[in-house]
């Protein structure tokens, strides 16, 4: 029986890019939907439910992407809802990347140093990747802080991961240097998760930071997050530092987004939101 994935896309254009991974990571035939709405989704969850046995239903599975993460997190709950009984398949959630990227990101980070108990930095943790990287961090047991360039935003983002991941961590703003110098006191990791094409994290703050072991970034557009490192970078050593560049992250991203998608098709009733490819990510890269 053929593996089929429905590819729910809330852009005008479905992703190539998540069909192609699709492809590559073993499924049989992609149909693609754009421009999916929330109120779209029961209807098209039906097509893929009610059209095989529940013994075969594990040969179906859903895809929620689209640069919109909220609206894809509505489209999650919503694909949850329109499943009966055992009629159900299995679904995940990569909006934007934000699942992939923050896990893989995260587990690499963590396998170069242990950050338990350690103070971790997310920087422009505001955004779908930082806010669910900093929730896995803490997740992993680290004293997470987020920052923002405004204190308002950072506070809000803070609280989103407590609502929705149960661990705490801090919120504050970072806009100027001495706030960043404060922010990154004590530190032992930071990843640079802010907007493609903006420097985070001048060189002349992490080159002789006392304590920092382990830097990541996920920003691949110059100039990036981190100054001075390279986007290839993958544990690159320097000045006493372990550092990723977003390649280097990236890499590891693909392997996880392939794997995630092939484990959609182990089972019928499987929900991969960022703690289960986390798990995905944690395994490969032990
Ligand atoms: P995002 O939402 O676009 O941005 C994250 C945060 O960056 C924003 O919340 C904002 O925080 C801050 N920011 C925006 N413009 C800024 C500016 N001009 N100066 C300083 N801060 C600014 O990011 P995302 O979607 O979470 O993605 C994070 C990064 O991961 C991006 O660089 C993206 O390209 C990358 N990414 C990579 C992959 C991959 O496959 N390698 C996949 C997905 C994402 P405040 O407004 O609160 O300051």
């Amino acid at each position: 029986m053929k593996k089929i994935l429905v590819q729910l896309d809330n852009d005008e254009s479905a992703s190539v890019f998540d069909t192609v991974a699709a492809y590559d990571s073993g499924v049989d035939s992609v149909l693609q939907y754009a421009s999916v709405a929330p109120e779209d989704v029961q209807n098209l969850v039906y097509g893929a439910i009610f059209t095989r046995g529940p013994q075969d239903l594990k040969n179906s599975a859903v895809f929620i992407g689209g640069s919109d993460v909220a609206v894809g997190e509505k489209m999650l709950k919503i694909a949850q809802d329109s499943f009966i009984g055992p009629l159900k398949v299995s679904v995940m959630l990569d909006a934007n990347g934000c699942n992939t990227t923050a896990a893989a990101a995260v587990a690499k980070m963590l396998s170069s140093a242990d950050l338990s108990g350690e103070k971790v930095v997310v920087l422009a943790g505001t955004g779908p990747v930082g806010i669910r990287a900093a929730a896995l961090f803490a997740q992993e047991g680290a004293e997470v802080t987020l920052t923002s360039r405004d204190q308002a935003r950072a506070e809000e983002a803070a609280a989103s991961v407590s609502a929705r991941f149960d661990v705490k961590v801090a919120g504050v703003a970072a806009a100027e240097e001495e706030d960043l110098r404060a922010a990154l006191e004590g530190a032992r990791g930071v990843l640079s998760a802010g907007a493609a094409g903006v420097t985070l994290l001048p060189e002349s703050v992490w080159i002789e930071h006392p304590t920092l072991q382990v830097l990541g970034d996920v920003n691949a557009v110059p100039p990036l997050g981190i100054e001075g490192i390279k986007v290839h970078w993958k544990a690159k050593e320097k000045h006493g530092k372990i550092i990723y560049g977003a390649i280097g992250i990236g890499d590891f991203k693909m392997k996880v987004h392939h794997a995630s998608v092939a484990r959609l098709f182990e089972q019928n009733d499987l929900v991969l939101d960022a703690e289960e490819v986390y798990a995905t990510a944690k395994e490969l890269s032990s």
